[in-house]
């Protein structure tokens, strides 16, 4: 049976890879923010939430996965390792050095590639974009645990779109909850 969107929120939120609270985010604030993904700390909820992401990307039919090696590598390769493993597809992991993309295996001219991982920036999508356009393939779905709601065209399970808000119409500010103290080592900064 499907994991309901409350059930991922929750399991998110308990394998650290989404922190609620009430956020500034640059001019906005929010009540979700990335955090860092622990996912051995319960595989199994791990692999629930991997294969809820390898269903989505199956409609999709891409013949290679794409993992992005990026600020934190392990969910992402992890996650993409299942959705890999479900979809019987290979997996390229491919690593931002310094604006650099090297991608472990070439991609092949004519192939469909799929990005899959946790969460993915702007920089992420743009970089593996260019990636794949670059060898003649092309990138159609780009399948994330968590969309951040700021680079486009992602398919998320769940989207932080509609959680920001412009600080002035902020709905918890007009409840009046103080904002949330940022957690040490939090995922701000990504983008
Ligand atoms: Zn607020």
């Amino acid at each position: 049976m499907p994991m309901n969107q409350e059930t991922i929120w929750t399991t998110l939120e308990r394998l650290g890879a989404v922190q609620r609270g009430h956020f500034r985010d640059g001019d906005e604030h929010t009540d979700a923010e990335l955090g860092s993904l622990d996912p051995l700390s319960d595989p199994v909820a791990t692999e629930a939430l991997a294969h809820e992401l390898a269903e989505i990307a199956r409609a999709d039919t891409p013949d290679v996965i794409l993992a992005m090696h990026g600020w934190t590598p392990l969910p992402g390769i992890l996650v993409a390792f299942r959705v890999g493993v479900e979809l019987g597809k290979p997996i390229i992991s491919l690593s931002d050095e310094e604006g650099i993309v090297r991608a472990s295996r070439p991609l092949y001219r004519g192939t469909k590639a799929a990005l899959v991982g946790e969460a993915f920036s702007t920089r992420d999508v743009s970089l593996a974009r260019a990636h794949v356009g670059q060898a003649g393939a092309s990138l159609d779905g780009v399948f994330a645990l968590i969309d951040d709601g700021r680079a486009e065209r992602v398919q998320g399970l769940v989207s932080f779109a509609g959680h920001r808000h412009a600080s002035a119409t902020c709905p918890m500010c007009k409840e009046g909850h103080p904002l949330t103290e940022p957690a040490s080592g939090s995922g701000a900064g990504r983008n």
